[in-house]
């Protein structure tokens, strides 16, 4: 009988659990089901629906040469999904579906309602994990979720090296090669393929790359954006391009090669960091429902500043480090992590704007754009999240340009204006060199900046 295969965020045939095990059962027919006004409603970026229409059109030309069987359908909203479903195994006479689960609640309600209907139906559903690193639950010794960190890796680490399995591997050849259907999606296919090529055997290699020559420098050059010292391969993970089994793979082999634990290894804990905040929309539904992690802070002040908002936006505040950042990612579809955090801290602290509006714009613009990740990073700015520091956390723009940046090498290459200034002006030129360059003014005086946002907190706790 035919095994129905639903991608969704697994758009992969390396290391794809549904994909493998379907196969085991008997010949695959895959389905994929664009919904562009729900991609458009959670604010997915035209970027990033190009990178999924350009990766659909790799795994239709891939599946066509095993001669595999690949639907792809098209409907509104994820409400849809269900009905559609229903006719589809009903015209091919489909009695099995296979789909790798998602954490974000929509998702899981989308999934809770189509399981309803086939299995009424006499469909059978088989939901498996594919999404985390570590699929058991990762609990503390009182069964409770973390809220932490640093103790959830501990203990992810240790279940991780007592559960961990090889990746799945790809699909075999099922027939004669299909005469391969061109995609034309109707949704966005327009994002910067220069920088980021879809195809699966070009995605994986750039992980290996990664492992093999940047991985043990990890440390060293993560925090430096003019460096290329991360893997950026974010944009890939978001859709699930590549699979967590995968990932681990390639980074026990390279440190093996390379003399190091893999068990200590850097790139590894910023992985699980991408657990973590998956993880917890599972056990924190309020987090899927624009609500603070921490309840208090829902009554903080924020200030109505659309002026401030816009001079944030296009990249024109007058702190060349937050505007470099700002244009990178209205430039590339992609922003470093260092810089995720001084802007959205620069939004949320010194602007003192609502984290949601930071939160939406990065989700509308970010190549990247995943609503775990995306909000836990902007609630841990915000300090409306889980967040170990005990301390109140603002980060003075110029003191972290000067730190991460030091000769300006990465504002000279996105903010154009400043180019001929040198090292130490250009972190915070002059108001003589800002009138001769053109480059605006400071839109905030960052010591007063600083201490309303202070106040603005601890009239919480009053
Ligand atoms: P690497 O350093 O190579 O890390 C490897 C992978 O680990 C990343 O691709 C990512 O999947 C994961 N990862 C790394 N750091 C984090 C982190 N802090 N939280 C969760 N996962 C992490 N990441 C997204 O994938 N999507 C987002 O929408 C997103 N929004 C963010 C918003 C804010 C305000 C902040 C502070 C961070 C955000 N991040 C987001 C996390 C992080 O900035 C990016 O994952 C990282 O910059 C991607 O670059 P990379 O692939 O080179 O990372």
């Amino acid at each position: 009988p035919t095994q129905l295969v639903w991608l969704r965020n697994d758009l992969r045939l390396d290391d794809n659990p549904a994909i493998s095990q379907a196969q085991q059962q008997g010949d695959l027919h895959l389905v994929f089901i664009a919904t562009p006004k729900q991609w458009q409603q959670h604010d997915e970026s035209a970027a990033k629906q190009g990178l999924k229409a350009a990766s659909i059109e790799d795994i239709n030309q891939q599946l066509a040469k095993l001669g595999v069987p690949f639907t792809i359908l098209e409907t509104d909203w994820f409400a849809d999904i269900p009905k559609l479903l229903k006719t589809f195994c009903q015209q091919k006479n489909i009695r099995d579906i296979w789909f790798n689960q998602e954490t974000p609640l929509d998702e899981r309600r989308r999934d809770d309602a189509v399981i309803d209907v086939l299995e009424g139906f006499g469909v059978n559903c088989h939901a498996l994990d594919a999404d985390l690193i570590v699929t058991v639950p990762v609990l503390t010794q009182q069964n409770e979720p973390f809220k932490v960190f640093t103790p959830y890796y501990r203990r992810w680490l240790q279940i991780l090296q007592e559960t961990q399995k090889p990746p799945y591997p790809v699909p075999d050849k099922q027939g004669e090669a299909i005469a391969v259907d061109l995609l034309k999606p109707g949704w966005s296919d327009d994002y910067r393929d220069d920088l980021w090529p879809a195809d699966e055997a070009s995605v994986l290699k750039k992980l290996s790359q990664f492992c093999r020559n940047k991985v043990k420098a990890y440390p060293k050059y993560r925090d430096i954006p003019a460096e290329s010292g991360t893997s950026t391969l974010s944009p890939y993970l978001s859709i699930g391009r590549i699979g967590p089994r995968r990932l681990l793979a390639s980074i026990q082999y390279h440190c093996s090669e390379q003399g190091l634990h893999w068990q200590d290894n850097d790139w590894l804990r910023e992985l699980a960091w991408r657990d973590f905040y998956r993880q917890l929309l599972l056990h924190f539904p309020r987090l899927s429902m624009e609500k603070p992690f921490k309840p208090e802070t829902d009554n903080v002040v924020w200030r109505d500043d659309e002026t401030g908002f816009h001079a944030w936006c296009e990249g024109k505040t007058g702190f060349p480090i937050v505007d470099a950042a700002m244009r990178q990612l209205q430039q590339t579809g992609w922003m470093h992590n260092r810089l995720r955090m001084i802007t959205a801290s620069f939004l949320t602290k010194l602007l003192l704007i609502d984290w949601r509006r930071g939160e939406q714009f990065f989700m509308q613009h970010l190549l990247d754009g995943e609503f775990a990740a995306n909000n836990g990073g902007w609630q841990w700015s915000a300090s409306t999240g889980v967040d170990a520091a005990p301390y109140f956390r603002v980060f003075n723009p110029t003191r972290q340009s000067e730190r991460f940046d030091p000769d300006g090498e990465f504002i000279r290459r996105f903010v154009p204006e400043l180019k001929k200034l040198s090292g130490k002006q250009i972190h915070n030129p002059s108001d003589q060199l800002r009138t001769e360059t053109g480059y605006p003014m400071p839109i905030i005086d960052y010591k007063p900046a600083r201490q309303t946002a202070i106040d603005a907190f601890a009239d919480l706790k009053n």
